[in-house]
């Protein structure tokens, strides 16, 4: 009898030593690559990115809490995620043709008075001059880009369901995005998101500039319409 309270003694008292030397570990670790994520942010410049996006896979919530701890505010955090995830998966666009490629525009890029119709495939936009979504998407699908205006994430889904691309290029505002790429990430496709330079839920204002650096991305460029620039304002 007592030898088997030793025995659960000691037994016991390793799993709590090991306990204790993981959760230390991952304190450690996660303190490591958020302090060299902010060094980045402040210089510019992306160091180890590899090493932070696997960091972020098991430690993400720990990460979390250690830059807003270290002061730095949701939108830089959100800002320098997604521009990691970009820098982490444009090699991979760049390699999937144009015509396994999707991209989604949020509905509020729109003009207000926008006489769009909501269809099964998304609103259709018609054309009608009142903002800049159309000039954008007849370029875009010049270039052999599936342009979708979207009502919300539970249409991606199905869009993706339906059509199946392996890369989606997604606009929207800083949560949309990152929400976005997180489920594009679980769904097993390469995603692109790019930040709108002004957020609200009418007549938002896209970054045609950052759009247009994406979408050209392993593109011949024999097949980029001559007035695409257009999109860069
Ligand atoms: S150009 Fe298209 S999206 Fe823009 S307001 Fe007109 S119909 Fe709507």
């Amino acid at each position: 009898m007592d030898l088997d309270f030793l025995t659960w003694n000691s037994l016991m008292f390793g799993i709590g030593e090991m306990t204790l030397i993981i959760v230390l570990g991952a304190l450690a670790v996660a303190f490591v690559l958020v302090v060299i994520s902010i060094y980045s942010i402040r210089r510019g410049r992306l160091y180890f990115p590899r090493l932070i996006r696997s960091g972020l896979v098991f430690l993400e919530g720990l990460m979390k809490a250690f830059f807003r701890l270290l002061g730095l505010e949701d939108r830089e955090m959100l800002t320098f995620l997604i521009k990691l995830h970009n820098t982490m998966n444009s090699a991979e666009f760049e390699r999937i043709p144009v015509s396994e490629r999707a991209i989604f525009m949020p509905q509020c890029l729109r003009s207000s008075r926008c006489p769009a119709h909501l269809t099964p495939e998304g609103l259709k936009c018609q054309s009608c001059g009142q903002c800049e979504v159309s000039d954008a998407r007849v370029l875009l699908e010049k270039m052999g880009y599936r342009i979708f205006l979207v009502p919300g994430s539970s249409f991606i889904k199905r869009m993706v369901k339906k059509y199946r691309p392996r890369a989606i290029l997604g606009i929207g505002c800083l949560a949309e995005v990152k929400e976005g790429i997180d489920m594009a990430d679980k769904m097993g496709l390469v995603v692109m998101g790019v930040v709108t330079l002004r957020e609200g839920c009418v007549e938002t204002v896209a970054n045609w500039a950052d759009i247009y650096d994406v979408a050209v991305l392993g593109i011949d460029p024999a097949s980029i319409p001559e007035d695409l620039h257009i999109l860069a304002g």
